[in-house]
């Protein structure tokens, strides 16, 4: 099958496109031939070494890159008894999807309704289930609440918006560029922040009238964590769950006392998704929320699967908005 491969970590020329076996299911898991894999900023991480040393997302090359796809079910390991061939399905986090058949977990395939399309649902997947669990589970909005989102048209950051404004939430983001600004506003964004211009903490404080937000969402990580705990109110909780901009090396627990006993988190998405039931929940509740034209799922772009070297460049050189895919299969 072909496939794109890391042999060695580095810059988005590392990615190369290879004849490689396609992989076999073991008990448990099954085999999708994929038709859309989705690119995330994980990959970025993954591809330049960042998560080298992480335990959760080892990284032994070469590798196949890619945590993320859809398509259809064609082969099943022993004792899979949940899924049938012919179904179709998209997953996340597991590893292998810049390719034309993935291998994985029978409980990470979650099966996907009539109503909603492949492309449409796997680009729902690592995307719109961490949207989720930032909204409904690590700090469940409701009606009212302040809320700070960085990266306000971005993958994440646009299923963000529209998460926390169907709670009724009031969101505040910030954007990289005046086009992304009006893309945060479709999405529902009560307040939009040029933070290359303006200092958004300053303007959080405005907006808020000193008061803070209850919590922000933060993706970017060195160059905004600092201001984004002091734009957290009195006991309000900072959520730190990307480092786009760059890693955050440490955080001084007295700074979290000055802030206001401010409570600090950085989550991985693999705790929010931890078992079948906890996925097909958030999951259920996506597809449901975008078969009923509720929640819109950005897909910004869509390369061949020869040109993932390209969706990476993008994606580092804050050229998103939405989230992009390739095309695997016609
Ligand atoms: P995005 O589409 O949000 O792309 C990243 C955005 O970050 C850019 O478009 C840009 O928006 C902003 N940004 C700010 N500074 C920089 C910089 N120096 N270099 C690059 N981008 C920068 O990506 P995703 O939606 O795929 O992911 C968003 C973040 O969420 C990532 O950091 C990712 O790792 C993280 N994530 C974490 C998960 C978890 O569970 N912990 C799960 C999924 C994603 P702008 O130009 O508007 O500033």
């Amino acid at each position: 099958m072909r496939a794109v491969i890391v042999e060695e970590f580095g810059s988005p020329s590392q990615l190369v496109l290879r004849e490689v076996d396609a992989p076999v299911p073991g008990a448990g898991e099954v085999k999708i031939r994929l038709d859309v894999s989705g690119v995330n900023y994980m990959d970025v991480y993954m591809r330049n070494g960042a998560y080298a040393k992480s335990s959760t997302y080892k990284t032994p090359l070469p590798m196949v890159l890619g945590m993320e796809g859809g398509g259809t079910v064609v082969e099943l390991g022993e004792g899979v008894k949940g899924l049938q061939i012919g179904d179709r399905v998209a997953y996340c986090l597991s590893r292998g999807s810049y390719a034309e058949y993935a291998v994985v977990p029978e409980w990470r395939a979650v099966r996907i309704p009539d109503a909603v399309s492949i492309p449409v649902a796997t680009a729902a997947m690592l995307q719109g289930l961490t949207a989720h669990y930032l909204t409904h589970s690590i700090f469940p909005l409701k009606a009212g609440d302040w809320c700070l989102i960085h990266a306000g048209a971005g993958g994440v950051g646009q299923m963000a918006i529209q998460m926390a404004k169907m709670v009724g939430a009031r969101v505040i983001t910030t954007v990289g560029s005046p086009e992304k600004e009006s893309i945060a506003r479709t999405c529902g964004a009560d307040h939009v922040i040029p933070y290359e211009d303006l200092d958004f903490r300053e303007e959080v404080m405005r907006i808020t009238e000193g008061r803070g937000v209850d919590v922000v969402y933060d993706s970017v990580g060195k160059d905004t964590i600092e201001r984004s705990i002091h734009s957290v109110r009195r006991r309000g909780l900072c959520v730190m769950f990307g480092a786009s901009s760059g890693q955050v090396p440490s955080i001084t627990p007295l700074s979290l006392a000055e802030a206001g006993s401010v409570y600090f988190t950085r989550p991985h998405l693999a705790d929010y998704i931890a078992d079948a039931d906890e996925l097909n929940g958030r999951a259920q509740s996506i597809f449901e929320s975008i078969a009923a034209e509720k929640l819109r799922v950005p897909i910004f772009r869509t390369y061949p699967l020869e040109e993932a070297r390209e969706a990476h460049i993008t994606i580092e050189s804050r050229g998103t908005r939405g989230k992009m895919l390739l095309q695997v299969r016609d």
